[in-house]
């Protein structure tokens, strides 16, 4: 059964679309003037996505991202959980936060209440105790079905700019600029089009660039062409989509590598200031230099102390991002 918020999308004649074209923000005007690619955009964006204090939770959005791949693709509406099992546990090990275990099941089961999926129960599930989420187990063995709700898969079939664009709307609202492409090969999704998510205040990469004495925080990499830095970025130590403020003390100068790793979760940093590698972390020569070589070695700082990194930045980034264990 549809949910009256994918109902309400449905119920938008087609005719209205391209009243608003070239729009890339969401309609607010009067519901007429709402086209279907709006309420398509608004109907992802609304998504009630778990919260618990600091911790990150992006189930419903790597599962959404991966269905929208598959739509992309050309796949059947409605995918086996046996199917998806795999490739979701392996995107939530990959992009979410470090856990002891994985729950590709919560999602497939919760995305329901947000309109967007439907799970076809083809025999009673057994249900957790005292929990309405059935199991794992139980999903896998009867071979159990999930997917958009056929109405709402076929507009998003019609609309390959309004997928492409409601991939580029999750992705903007989860995760870090830096970690987009490696997502959308990871769910086969294809985004082309320049990344127009960019949340970021301009001066901030300046900012951060400059009082990091324009080097690379983890190696030193510092190299300009003409005057311009060259593969040198400003890494968020807090995500912006997690709160994290477009301040100095959230920020880090980093050669593209070490931005990639660090966003990543392959290195982070100590209290102490310090360097520390993840054990997971492996590779051929220029692995020592680049990485072994840094492990536990003090942050090159810069001078001054309003653009030291704050605490509570560097204990988010270590609980949600950082794999693994610090190597000994
Ligand atoms: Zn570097």
């Amino acid at each position: 059964m549809l949910s009256n918020r994918a109902a309400e999308v449905a119920a938008i004649p087609a005719g209205v679309e391209g009243a608003k074209c070239g729009s890339d923000k969401l309609s607010q005007d009067s519901p007429k003037s709402v086209t279907k690619t709006d309420a398509l955009l608004r109907l992802f964006r609304d998504l009630n996505v778990w919260r618990r204090g600091d911790q990150r939770a992006p189930h419903k959005p790597l599962l959404v991202l991966y269905a929208l791949g598959q739509l992309q693709s050309g796949a059947e509406r409605l995918i086996p959980f046996d199917q998806l099992e795999g490739p979701l546990t392996k995107l939530l090990e990959q992009f979410g936060p470090p856990r002891r275990s994985f729950h590709p099941e919560l999602p497939f089961h919760h995305l329901q209440r947000d309109g967007v999926w439907e799970i076809e129960e083809k025999v009673p599930l057994t249900r957790r105790k005292g929990s309405k989420n059935p199991l794992r187990s139980e999903l896998r063995k009867w071979s159990i079905t999930g997917g958009f709700p056929q109405p709402l898969f076929q507009d998003l079939k019609d609309r390959p700019e309004a997928v492409r664009e409601i991939a580029r709307q999750l992705l903007a609202a989860h995760f870090p600029d830096s970690l987009h492409s490696a997502i959308a090969d990871a769910t086969g999704l294809l985004l082309d089009t320049v990344n127009r998510s960019s949340r970021r205040d301009p001066e901030f990469r300046a900012t951060v660039i400059s009082a990091w004495g324009h080097r690379c925080a983890f190696c030193g990499f510092g190299i300009q062409l003409d005057n311009a830095d060259l593969g040198l970025e400003a890494a968020h130590i807090r995500w912006c989509q997690y709160g994290g403020p477009d301040t100095q003390d959230n920020g880090l100068a980093c050669c593209s590598l070490h931005h990639q790793a660090f966003d990543r979760g392959a290195v982070t940093i100590s209290d102490e200031l310090k360097i520390l590698v993840s054990s997971r972390l492996h590779g051929n020569s220029s692995f020592e230099s680049l990485f072994l070589a840094l492990h536990r070695a003090p942050l090159r700082m810069p001078n001054l102390k309003d653009a030291h990194p704050r605490r509570d930045f560097l204990v988010w980034h270590r609980s949600e991002v950082f794999r693994g264990e610090a190597r000994d």
